[in-house]
């Protein structure tokens, strides 16, 4: 097996159980593994490659994608408000989606997805969603890092009138397609060199029922596998629970023994101590007691008017922040930055969200939920999922402290190679596994065929130009 050498001005490094800033230093990188770091050239290598200018980094992981699906969430979602829903597009605007995806449309948003997550930095993703067969094929296909999870669950919400939401149950259909989502994680490789594996995914807090959430930690203690569940994501859903059990959408999950060390919530933005449900309790300590981690999706949320808040206070309260890309755009860049942000204005405080905190999260907090001590960080032994920056560029020069330039001003353009499992996916900023031009054309295509739905879709038989009107006049 070939050893390679890379040498480079700035590396952020794993010591002693935490990231730091090597210079001068050297990654070697033999199959699939990092085999060596340090400041030094070991004397047996094969290779040396000289990458001066560059800042080497982890891969990052992104804990909540939706890739057969979130490239359509353009320009349907933005600029409109939803008073009823408290400013949620889940209600109104996802079943379009839903309904207006066939399976050929699906599987094209996933292989533009794809090379989308690579550009924005992650290498590896955790898909939940429907497309899961197909999603495992094209993660193998390009060699990106993917979980991927088959959702399920025993109901769905609507609302027959824009003002309340209804649930219709089928508990059955619910625990049918359970065993094909435990049956799809079966047939995964889920041993060390599996570049796909499985997480068992039930859908939401609010749709699934308590007996369909105790089988699904059974058999993610059987399987050894992540879950991960949607949950404290809209104020509806969190007074839906409050109505339902007299408790939080994070007490309940705990009341049921759903939480533990395996399970990544998706967003959990609305918990005790957020203004907008007011709602006393202490959700946080909960979540850090059974070492659930939380997946945040930050500009998914930012766009529609609100935060978690804070950041910082799930950290200080000590539970294990991840992030995840979500909706469009699908980049682990941008998140991380909105993350930093968003999390200082919600806490008043400009010491606080610090770009270390971020990094952390789309990193080694994201790879200890997963229960991955190789991956997320650069050590000898990890696997070799590595970015290289290019620091001569206006937005990465000057650079004095990484992190902070990273977080703060990169950009996907300042992303020069990207390697997973040893593997190079993206060289000099090309992707040759992926025709992006094409994959975007077909993509318009499919979210042009999706708009036409809304009237069959919407409970008011509204257009989509109706329900999300077009900014600007037409030009007579
Ligand atoms: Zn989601």
């Amino acid at each position: 097996m070939t050893t390679t050498a890379y040498r480079a001005p700035w590396i952020i490094a794993f010591q002693d159980g935490e990231h730091r800033l090597l210079r001068d230093g050297v990654v070697v990188v033999s199959g699939s593994s990092v085999v060596h770091v340090g400041p030094t050239l070991p004397e047996e290598v094969d290779r040396v490659v000289d990458l001066p200018e560059t800042l080497v980094t982890p891969g990052f992981i992104s804990t909540h994608a939706h890739l057969h699906s979130s490239p359509v969430d353009k320009s349907v979602q933005e600029d409109i408000g939803n008073r009823q829903f408290w400013l949620t597009g889940l209600i109104e605007i996802l079943p379009l989606e839903i309904a207006g995806l066939d399976a050929q449309a699906k599987r094209l948003c996933v292989d533009y997805s794809l090379p989308e997550v690579v550009r924005g930095g992650a290498t590896t993703v955790m898909e939940i969603g429907d497309t899961s067969e197909y999603v495992a094929e094209a993660a193998e296909r390009a060699g990106v890092r993917c979980y991927v999870g088959e959702t399920y669950r025993s109901g769905r919400w609507h609302t027959p009138d824009g003002r309340r939401v209804e649930y219709d149950w089928d508990e059955a259909a619910g625990e049918r397609a359970f065993s094909r989502a435990v049956e799809l994680v079966e047939r995964l490789d889920q041993g060390p060199d599996g570049l796909v594996r499985g997480f068992l995914a039930p859908a939401q807090v609010d749709t699934c029922s308590e007996r369909l959430l105790r089988e699904t930690a059974l058999a993610a203690d059987e399987l050894d596998v992540p879950v991960s569940i949607h949950a404290a994501q809209g104020v509806w859903e969190f007074n839906e629970m409050t109505r339902r059990h007299g408790l939080t959408p994070i007490e309940w999950l705990h009341s049921i023994d759903f939480l533990s060390r395996r399970v990544i919530i998706g967003h959990g933005i609305f918990t005790t101590g957020h203004s907008w449900v007011n709602f006393a309790g202490d959700d946080l300590r909960l979540l850090a007691e059974t070492d659930a981690a939380v997946a945040y999706s930050c500009w998914c949320f930012a766009r529609r008017g609100f935060v978690m808040e804070s950041f910082s206070r799930y950290l200080d309260a000590g539970v294990r922040m991840c992030l995840g890309t979500d909706t469009a755009p699908q980049s682990m860049i941008e998140g991380m930055r909105w993350t930093a942000v968003t999390g200082k204005i919600a806490s008043r405080r400009s010491d606080v969200s610090t770009a270390r905190d971020v990094f952390d999260a789309a990193t080694v907090k994201a790879a200890d939920s997963l229960g991955r001590p190789d991956l997320g960080r650069i050590e000898r032994g990890a696997k070799a999922d590595l970015l290289f920056w290019d620091t001569a560029t206006p937005r990465m020069s000057p650079l004095r402290d990484p992190l902070r330039t990273l977080v703060y001003y990169g950009t996907e353009g300042d992303l020069r190679d990207v390697m997973v499992d040893g593997a190079w996916v993206m060289r000099d900023r090309v992707i040759d596994w992926a025709d992006e031009t094409e994959l975007s054309r077909g993509v318009q295509d499919a979210a042009r065929r999706m708009w036409q739905v809304a009237p069959q879709v919407d409970w008011a038989g509204r257009t989509l130009d109706e329900m999300c009107p077009p900014l600007l006049a037409d030009f007579a």
